[in-house]
């Protein structure tokens, strides 16, 4: 360790997913991880099921009490069907939403006592982390953008935009290299082609590592796995990927 370097760890937990690391963990269709080591906990999405998402979150020694941040990517149920069941718990948290929900949904939430801020561009959340602001449409979404001395870390939800717009957007946003994309790929059902025409398009951006889990399906993560080697990081619920940061 370096004189008068702090060193921090950024840690993220897949709290849920399609599939489970082990029978420690119960598996479910949708996704949610926590994101650890920055100025407040976020946590990205919150699963279909409540249950699902707290029986996982005991399982890794993560309490109510430690988050602070709710991302929501977009509105479909596999994404947001848990966060009733943290707001009935942890009213106090602030819930980041693609601007295009509507309006009772926006009101549901805040008459739970949480912050409700709704995102329509591209912006900054606090230190380091930002969310690429709505993009696609029916529905829009947005993926979260965490800046680190490694390049960013590209959080998606289904990529429901596409996966290769969504990490040009980050890139020219802050101008910088990808260096992590985890989360929905949303290559289900995609002709080898089509995956191969996607791989080569991340590849060109530059992505350095990928994990892909929840909706990319079982044949692009084959793809994927073989063409990005040992830069393809196998996650599932129960999952913990740290990365050392020098401040
Ligand atoms: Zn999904
Ligand atoms: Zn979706």
């Amino acid at each position: 360790m370096g004189k008068g370097i702090i060193w921090k760890m950024l840690k993220i937990s897949i709290l849920y997913d399609n599939r489970s690391k082990s029978r420690r963990f119960t598996y479910g269709w949708g996704f949610s991880c926590l994101i650890e080591g920055l100025e407040h906990n976020i946590l990205f999405d919150t699963g279909a099921r409540g249950d699902i998402l707290f029986f996982n979150m005991e399982q890794m020694g993560i309490g109510l009490s430690m988050l602070e941040h709710v991302f929501l990517s977009h509105i479909h149920g596999d994404h947001t069907g848990g966060l009733v069941s943290i707001l009935e718990r942890k009213p106090k948290v602030t819930v980041w939403i693609p601007d295009s929900f509507p309006e009772s949904a926006k009101f549901d939430i805040g008459s739970y006592g949480a912050r409700v801020r709704a995102v329509s561009k591209a912006t900054r959340l606090f230190k380091n982390v930002y969310s690429t602001g709505e993009l696609g449409r029916s529905p829009k979404e947005q993926a979260l953008i965490i800046d680190t001395e490694y390049g960013l870390i590209l959080i998606t939800g289904c990529a429901h935009p596409g996966i290769a717009n969504i990490a040009i957007k980050a890139k020219n946003y802050l101008n910088k290299e990808i260096y992590l994309i985890l989360g929905g790929l949303h290559l289900g059902g995609y002709i080898k082609k089509d995956i191969e025409h996607i791989i080569t398009l991340l590849k060109d951006i530059g992505v350095k590592k990928i994990a892909p889990c929840h909706c990319t399906g079982e044949y692009a993560m084959e793809l994927l796995q073989e063409e990005y080697k040992e830069d393809y990081i196998d996650v599932a619920a129960g999952s913990i990927i740290q990365l050392e940061l020098s401040s």
